[in-house]
């Protein structure tokens, strides 16, 4: 084996060990309404806290759990404890409007996934209107046809979907109108260049009419700089995400105006 495929090896048996110690962590970054400045939801995002190496980067170990199928186990223990935080924040009165999860195209794929979530709402008693479940672009136009009964399916559950990094992937706008789907998340590579960058601004633009044409809500994510969150707004986006904010944190960190 080569030093890389070793250490992928390696890294495969310690985060299967990793799911089952513990040692993974929900961090919860927040979502603000650009308009009033008001947090209005969080997303939660996977950490893994390694007992040597610490925090190792999401880059380097979700391909790793997408290839072995690991992904779609750690997704739903990520839905479970985001779901389980939301409704102690509720009952302390710390309201907010949603709380995403992402969902890897692998747990997508699984044709038993509407069960796996009704089974998470059932266990925690959250009110499905308060989660919102994020499948990327790809994702959803790999296979367009399951893709729609899937989210069909979700939907009935009465929960809100929101496709991620769009204008990453080739999405087909007929079936994209056909979709289920209440909002759309512009990816950060197109948020980095705002307010200068003319391709970003044109992409930008063209992404918040799409969404609002076809009746979703459009949110921003990378929002770095206090300017970036203005060209949003004045382009009437109206939801933000990004270290301008705040970053992904510890539940108890996060902060509460
Ligand atoms: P994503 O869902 O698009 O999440 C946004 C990513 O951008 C997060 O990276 C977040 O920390 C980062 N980010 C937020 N604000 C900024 C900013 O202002 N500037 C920059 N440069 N980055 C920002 P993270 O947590 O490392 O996650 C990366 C990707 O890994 C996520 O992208 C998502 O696709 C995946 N991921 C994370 N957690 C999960 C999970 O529980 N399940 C699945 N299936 N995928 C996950
Ligand atoms: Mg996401
Ligand atoms: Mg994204």
């Amino acid at each position: 084996l080569t030093a890389h495929a070793q250490r992928r090896v390696e890294t495969t048996g310690e985060l299967r060990r990793a799911l089952d110690q513990q040692e993974l962590r929900v961090y919860y970054q927040p979502v603000h309404d650009l308009s009033t400045g008001k947090m209005v939801g969080v997303e939660a995002l996977v950490r893994w806290e390694h007992p040597q190496r610490g925090l190792i980067p999401t880059g380097e170990f979700i391909p790793i759990a997408e290839r072995t199928g690991l992904i779609a186990e750690i997704d739903t223990w990520v839905m479970n404890r985001a779901c389980e935080q939301m409704v102690q924040w509720q009952a302390n009165g710390l309201l907010l409007e949603f709380v995403a999860v992402n969902i890897s195209s692998r747990l997508f794929g699984h044709r038993d996934l509407y069960q796996q979530v009704a089974k998470v709402l059932h266990e925690t008693g959250l009110n499905p209107a308060l989660l919102e479940v994020e499948v990327t672009e790809s994702a959803v136009m790999d296979d367009p046809e399951v893709a729609l009964e899937q989210l069909h399916r979700l939907r009935e559950l009465g929960l809100r979907l929101a496709i991620d990094d769009f204008g990453t992937g080739y999405s087909s706008l007929l079936r994209l109108k056909r979709l289920p789907v209440q909002k759309l998340k512009i990816d950060q590579g197109f948020v980095a260049g705002l307010p200068c960058d003319e391709d970003d601004i044109a992409i930008v633009k063209v992404i918040i009419a799409l969404g609002r044409s076809m009746g979703m809500q459009v949110h921003a994510e990378g929002i770095e700089q206090a300017d970036q969150a203005q060209f949003l707004l004045n382009h009437e986006c109206y939801l933000g995400q990004g270290y301008w904010f705040g970053r992904p944190v510890p539940a108890q960190q996060l902060r509460w105006q």
